[in-house]
């Protein structure tokens, strides 16, 4: 350990773990104490640097225990634990056969604050057993509280559920007044200030009421708390190190928070690149990135690196180029010392359908060519931009998961299960109580409102199930559902048996209430993978409403772990990723922008930003699909089912010119009769010989 400590005065790596830093990565891993950014374009191995920086503090002595790292998504931190583990091996000589030291605290900003919240509940005047909230049962609940205002009952134009819940997350992230708020993105809704602010704190009095927390409130609720002296030094204590990867996509609750927990910057690393920042729509601050070296007053030491190892240079000379047309850009200008390879493709096909068959040609013809499904990935900019392709691969049996756009929690048997266990896990949850009863058989709406009335502020929850007479139609039917709840809820299962003691009860209820139960039960039984992966149900549960699975197995079959598939993936998930070749869909204005940004130079600015993460995905191969026609279905009263679209914006001639241009295959009516032989008759003598 000596010898890694002495190392780090030297400007090159030592040999074992580091040997494969450059002396720019290696300044970062090597660094002191004193607070550090690390700001650097895509592939540059930043991620890498962190994972890097971990094991040498842990190399060094530091407790991994006491060591921070927040990610932007689980997927992130699992990655992150997985690398600083290699490296920990190779850094502190174990054999294979041993596991490295875990990190304990690796999470999204999001899951530390839930466990954090849960940890110092006490202290903090919360409900021990709180549920966390996802973003579907929080819009029911935003909708249920406008509900009871009566203001789903006024004309036109006030905002519906989901709106109000962005529009509060926004006034929460953003931490400013919601006038502001409102005129900033909502300006069609500013006149509604008041009724909006009436109705945000009947849903701030619901959810104390019923013992909940959205996700918003996770951040807000570790920020408040930070601001209480006392807080803020426990928890400064209780972390040696802190360090953040993608720090341009958090917002200003998160950068508080870092400020609270480290004020002088001491033990404080953070990396990103502003280039890469897209996620204002969730109200992330970019400035946080630009800013950080005042916050943290002059002893920041700010470090860069240039060297791209993700791509080949004929990628790297588009993507620079497409960042190249930002104006008052810091400018950044990677380089690649890998072999060239070729170059990136703008490819044309006549349509969505064209698109679809094109990349499923290309996938496969490059699996002939020894590329494995898993290092390949199709990216696009919203999630129904692949169903055309999903089809197409389901037809041709090529499996695939796809990340991101999936709404697999707001499916309701996903909902109906964590119903019971959240409900189980916090009587208060009055929400879940109401959903759960709903699914006895025979018992209605009158029952089950009357269940949750008697359950409101009830000291002895088990006390009011236990006394509760359904009526005579769920007689049957209603102990089994009692028996489980209090299982639950008094503890009696272990954990993961009361996971399958809740599916087992719910899986007649399911096949009652669907004709598609079998496929339902499928993502029950992925959901049954997740649970039991998981230590507790307590952390299941805030886990899977604060990130929760994206991935959701294809029609042709889910593919099992080892096997190899193809990733589909929203650009937005694609983040901090890379694949061998990467094909992008819709490079057509609409799409790429999104016809929703059109209006707004700082969204367009976004959407071109979000276009460079999709690029600088491929290390080797990169294709750009752009349909020449799209299908309309609201069109089709006027006659007009196709709408032709333009290049993408993003595609100007300084890229194109990176790019070499191809055509793709026309339509699949054009391929109509082809394959019967020319001038097989001569229909006009025919039909004069009828004759016409
Ligand atoms: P992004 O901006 O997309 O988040 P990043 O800057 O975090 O990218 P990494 O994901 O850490 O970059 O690394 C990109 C690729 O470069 C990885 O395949 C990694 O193994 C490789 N890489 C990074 N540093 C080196 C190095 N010094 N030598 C060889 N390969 C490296
Ligand atoms: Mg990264």
């Amino acid at each position: 350990m000596s010898a890694i400590l002495s190392s780090t005065l030297s400007s090159a790596p030592p040999a074992h773990g580091f040997s494969q830093l450059n002396p720019e990565q290696w300044a970062a891993v090597a660094h002191g104490d004193g607070p550090l950014l690390l700001v650097a374009g895509a592939g540059t191995g930043k991620t890498g640097t962190l994972a890097a920086r971990v094991a040498r503090l842990v190399g060094d002595g530091a407790d991994p225990q006491r060591l921070l790292l927040l990610t932007f998504s689980r997927r992130a931190a699992h990655e992150l634990s997985h690398r600083c583990g290699l490296l920990l091996q190779q850094v502190l000589g174990l054999p294979v056969s041993t596991r490295p030291p875990a990190l304990p605290w690796a999470g999204t900003f999001h899951a530390i604050a839930a466990r954090l919240l849960r940890e110092w509940a006490q202290p903090l005047g919360l409900a021990p057993g709180f549920t966390v909230l996802d973003r579907g049962d929080a819009e029911d609940l935003m909708a249920h509280t406008r509900a009871g205002l009566g203001q789903a009952e006024w004309p036109q134009r006030f905002p519906m559920a989901p709106t109000c819940l962005a529009i509060h997350s926004q006034r929460v992230n953003r931490d400013r007044p919601l006038p502001e708020v409102l005129a900033a993105a909502f300006p069609w809704c500013a006149p509604w200030a008041a009724e909006l602010q009436q109705l945000f704190d009947a849903y701030a009095d619901a959810k104390q009421r019923q013992h909940l927390l959205d996700l918003d409130d996770l951040l807000l609720y570790w920020a408040t708390a930070m601001e209480e002296p006392a807080v803020a030094q426990a928890l400064a204590a209780r972390f040696d190190h802190v360090l953040v990867d993608e720090y341009q996509d958090t917002n200003r609750l998160q950068a508080h928070i870092l400020q609270r927990l480290k004020p002088d910057g001491c033990g404080l690393t953070v990396v990103g690149d502003d280039d890469q920042s897209i996620y204002s729509f969730r109200a992330a601050e970019p400035g946080n990135l630009l800013d950080f070296a005042q916050q943290h007053g002059g002893t920041t030491r700010v470090l860069s690196l240039t060297q791209n190892y993700r791509a080949t240079p004929a990628l790297l000379a588009a993507s620079n180029a497409l960042m190249d047309e930002v104006p008052e850009r810091h400018p950044k200008r990677l380089w690649s010392a890998a072999a060239d390879g070729p170059r990136p493709r703008v490819v044309t096909v006549a349509d969505e359908a064209a698109q679809a068959r094109w990349v499923a040609d290309e996938v496969l013809r490059q699996r002939e060519e020894g590329l494995r499904l898993k290092r390949q990935a199709v990216l696009f900019r919203t999630g129904s931009h692949s169903t055309l392709l999903e089809l197409e691969l389901a037809r041709r049996q090529i499996p695939f998961v796809k990340y991101g756009g999936l709404k697999f929690m707001a499916a309701t048997h996903v909902k109906d299960l964590l119903a019971v266990l959240r409900w189980a896990h916090n009587p208060a949850n009055t929400l879940a109580a109401q959903r759960c009863a709903l699914l006895v058989a025979g018992l209605g709406p009158g029952s089950a409102r009357r269940l949750v009335q008697a359950l409101q502020g009830a000291a002895e929850p088990a006390a009011v199930l236990q006394a509760f007479v359904p009526p005579p139609s769920a007689r049957a039917e209603w102990p089994a559902l009692r028996t489980l709840w209090l299982a639950l809820h008094q503890g009696a299962l272990p954990w993961p048996a009361a996971f399958d003691a809740a599916l087992a009860w719910y899986t007649p209820q399911l096949q009652r209430l669907h004709d598609d139960a079998a496929v339902r039960l499928a993502d029950l039984q992925q959901l049954r993978q997740v649970a039991h992966a998981q230590p507790s149900g307590e952390r299941f549960l805030a886990e899977l409403s604060i990130d929760p699975p994206q991935a959701s197995s294809d029609e042709s079959g889910a593919p099992h772990r080892d096997e190899d598939y193809l990733v589909l993936s929203t650009m937005h998930s694609a983040k901090g990723q890379e694949w061998s070749a990467v094909h992008v869909l819709n490079l057509v204005d609409g799409c790429m922008p999104a016809d929703l940004a059109t209006g707004d130079a700082a969204q367009i600015d976004e959407e071109r930003r979000l276009l460079y993460v999709a690029m600088t995905r491929a290390r080797r191969q990169l294709n750009l699909l752009a349909p020449q026609r799209f299908h309309v279905s609201q069109q089709a009263r006027w006659g007009d089912r196709h709408l032709y679209a333009s290049l993408s914006r993003f595609l100007t001639p300084a890229v194109l010119a990176c790019c070499e241009q191809v055509a793709g295959p026309g339509p699949a009516e054009a391929a109509l009769g082809a394959d019967l032989p020319s001038g097989l008759l001569d229909l006009a003598a025919r039909v004069r010989a009828r004759g016409c």
